[in-house]
């Protein structure tokens, strides 16, 4: 196999796959929140928290005094709703984004969906008969196509 189509390929599984995974965690992201917080050691520093909550994901940065971490799976108590909108704040003793889980599902696909045409196309040049997709493997690259009679451009 060519790197390249080494590649498409990895595009296309990886992509299909990562695509699920997003899918799935938009979810259980409807269920509850998984929190999860660092805080500093010693003195009042930045805490570090990264968040799955509500359909998508947040990285916050906030003043903090020490703590051990948190992981911390909290259950909502009302409705099923998802956040579909980017939001940041950069404040002096916050700093928050959070990305709605559609948009790198929606990379996921554009990524794998544009691998899979270019294999499908791939195929047809290869192996198939470009006007009626019959399986041309084991004729003669010059004979005309058993199924439609064309021959091959
Ligand atoms: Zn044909």
């Amino acid at each position: 196999m060519r790197p390249r189509r080494r590649t498409r390929k990895l595009v296309k599984w990886g992509g299909a796959v990562l695509l699920l995974l997003t899918a799935a965690a938009w979810i259980v992201s409807m269920f509850g929140g998984l929190y999860i917080s660092t805080y500093p050691r010693k003195k009042v520093g930045w805490s570090l928290g990264i968040s799955a909550a509500r359909g998508a994901i947040a990285v916050s940065l906030v003043r903090a005094v020490p703590r051990p971490t948190e992981i911390i799976w909290d259950p909502f108590q009302v409705g099923f709703y998802s956040i579909w909108k980017v939001d940041w704040r950069v404040d002096v003793n916050l700093k928050y984004a959070r990305v709605p889980l559609w948009m790198p599902g929606l990379f996921f696909a554009a990524a794998s969906g544009i691998a899979w045409r270019l294999d499908i196309r791939d195929h047809r040049r290869g192996h198939h008969c470009p006007s009626c997709s019959y399986d041309r493997s084991g004729l003669a690259p010059a004979a005309p196509c058993p199924e439609c009679g064309k021959s091959p451009a």
